[in-house]
């Protein structure tokens, strides 16, 4: 397979029990088959740290704004999208096979967002609370309301 971003040769990289295909000396891209970017993400640190640690062709500039062919389907293109609400970072998809094409560095953006995302969760409360004098106005309701006959 042909590097979609500089038509390097994409090398296998067997993580865990994963395969991606990756442009090692290359441009540092990762091509992830249909729903392995989500397992890799399932499967914690020690996976996403390997594929962080690609080797790359520093003089290698990949021009982003290139519309891309898929590695795996002749004649596809890839389309790019936001890989979440946050739109931070733009990922390549392919909409035959649903594989997806990270450029260098995406992946650890993409999971810095994750973190982000976790923790701004985490802040909002889980439940909707009510502030006391709204539970005394509603305690008052209902006591006229038991009066009126
Ligand atoms: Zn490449
Ligand atoms: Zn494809």
């Amino acid at each position: 397979m042909k590097c979609p971003a500089c038509f390097n040769e994409l090398s296998e990289l067997h993580v865990s029990k994963f395969r991606v295909d990756v442009c090692q000396g290359g441009c540092g891209g990762i091509w992830f088959d249909a729903f392995e970017l989500q397992r890799v993400d399932e499967e914690k640190e020690a996976v996403g740290e390997r594929l962080l640690e690609i080797q790359r062709d520093e003089r290698i500039i990949v021009d982003t704004t290139r519309k891309r062919e898929c590695p795996r389907c002749a004649g596809v293109k890839l389309m790019r999208h936001f890989s979440s609400p946050k739109r931070q970072v733009e990922i390549d998809e392919c909409p035959n096979c649903a594989g997806y094409w990270l450029d260098a560095g995406e992946l650890g953006r993409i999971r810095q967002e994750k973190t982000q995302m976790a923790v701004e969760a985490s802040r909002k409360p889980t439940k909707p609370t009510l502030a006391p004098e709204t539970i005394r106005y509603l305690y008052r309701v209902q006591a006229q309301n038991r009066k009126t006959p």
